[in-house]
């Protein structure tokens, strides 16, 4: 029997030094032995010791363990979660081509998406990733080159489903993966193209590391490094560092953290200050059997959406005494934002609207802390608002 991922994210990345931490590879570059031994590192496909922004043993090694937790066969590192969404987009698309994207994905994406998306000639559907077949109905034959979708979704938590994006032939199919992280849900078993993550949130899990990750069948992943050398959104060997050793880790982290959210989540569902609740694994969540056919955690974000606009929101977070007022999620502090303003701050309010960004809405993450302080500190501030 295959182990489980909690023991890959333990035994996967490593190299042959022995050394039971990764090495930090600081170096940008490397020495040849003669001429023709520097040409043969200038054109490898993704050239070792030569140079950093074509790899780098540190990020090598965080490379290897994304893809063994995913099943695989290749991933690789961006300086960001944007980094690897731009990189993924640019190196696929051209003037004339055709993206399907969730309307609800992450804000930033949304943005690349609607700005210089669209100002080099590269158009996108928006579709309902809750509607079935949706995604497969606004594929453009021979022009859509990508589908893009995002599960759990953020800050709304809704779910995609996994099996119908992977069943689309044509269009490379990609999910960004971030919330559930590679221990939550694995999307290429369901015969998704590309996996991707912003390993800033629960991978890193410790505020420390800005790092983005795709993984793949080894042709695709290749073919994107071949456009991200030049395009730059190189990851630091440091945040690597950082984000590997947060990996060994992510198993407990993600059983305490996720076990927290839910009981919290829970707590607040009947609270008569609060309208609603959004967890994948809450019974009241609308898609919560998908949720539990294609995810093995249910996360570590939920939403509420208190009964009241943005001062009310205000006091509210103003009375907790615990949770830090920051957008992320994944880290060991609990963390409090409120998305119209600040994930979502830009956008027009009737796209905030069907997006089911209210003015009311507040996204937690939950760190980890004793769960029952949460809960406590949680109801005391709603009980003095
Ligand atoms: C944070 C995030 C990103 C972007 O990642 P960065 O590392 O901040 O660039 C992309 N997708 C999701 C779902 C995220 O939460």
């Amino acid at each position: 029997m295959p182990d489980k991922p909690e023991t890959s994210a333990i035994t996967a990345g490593r190299d042959a030094s022995r050394s039971l931490a990764p090495a930090l590879w600081p170096n940008t570059v490397w020495e040849s032995e003669s001429l023709t031994d520097a040409t043969r590192r200038a054109t490898g496909l993704r050239s070792e010791t030569f140079y950093s922004r074509f790899s780098n043993p540190t990020v090598t090694q965080f490379e290897d363990a994304i893809a063994t937790l995913e099943g695989a066969e290749s991933a690789l590192a961006f300086g960001s979660g944007m980094g690897a969404i731009s990189s993924v987009i640019l190196a696929f698309c051209s003037q004339g081509s055709h993206i399907v994207a969730q309307n609800n994905i992450y804000g930033a994406t949304l943005s690349f998406l609607l700005g210089p998306c669209k100002r080099l000639g590269i158009e996108t559907t928006f579709v309902d990733p809750t509607v079935a077949g949706s995604f497969a109905a606004a594929v453009q034959p021979g022009r859509t080159m990508l589908v893009l979708a995002e599960t759990p979704s953020n800050p709304r938590l809704s779910i995609t489903n996994l099996e119908e994006l992977g069943a689309i032939n044509g269009p490379f199919t990609v999910v960004d993966s971030t919330l559930s992280t590679p221990l939550g849900q694995r999307p290429l078993d369901f015969g998704v193209d590309i996996v991707l993550h912003s390993a800033t949130k629960g991978i890193g899990g410790h505020n420390d590391a800005l790092l983005g990750v795709i993984a793949g069948e080894k042709d695709l992943i290749d073919a994107v490094w071949a456009y991200s050398v030049m395009h730059g959104a190189s990851p630091s060997p440091h945040d690597a560092l950082n984000a590997l050793r947060g990996l060994r880790t992510l198993g407990v982290r993600l059983q305490h953290q996720n076990t927290s959210a839910l009981t919290i989540a829970r707590s607040l569902e009947t609270h008569s200050k609060i309208a609603s609740v959004q967890h994948p694994f809450l019974e009241s969540h609308a898609q919560h059997d998908l949720a539990r056919q294609q995810m093995r955690y249910g996360g570590t974000v939920f939403a509420i959406e208190l009964d009241g606009d943005f001062s009310v929101c205000e006091s509210f977070v103003s009375n907790l005494r615990i949770a830090h007022i920051a957008t992320s999620f994944g880290g060991p502090e609990t963390l409090v934002c409120h998305p119209a303003t600040s994930t979502h701050v830009g956008l027009p309010s009737d796209e905030l609207e069907s997006l089911g960004v209210t003015a009311g809405l507040l996204r937690f993450s939950i760190g980890l802390e004793d769960a029952d302080d949460l809960v406590d500190d949680i109801h005391q501030a709603l009980a003095a608002l």
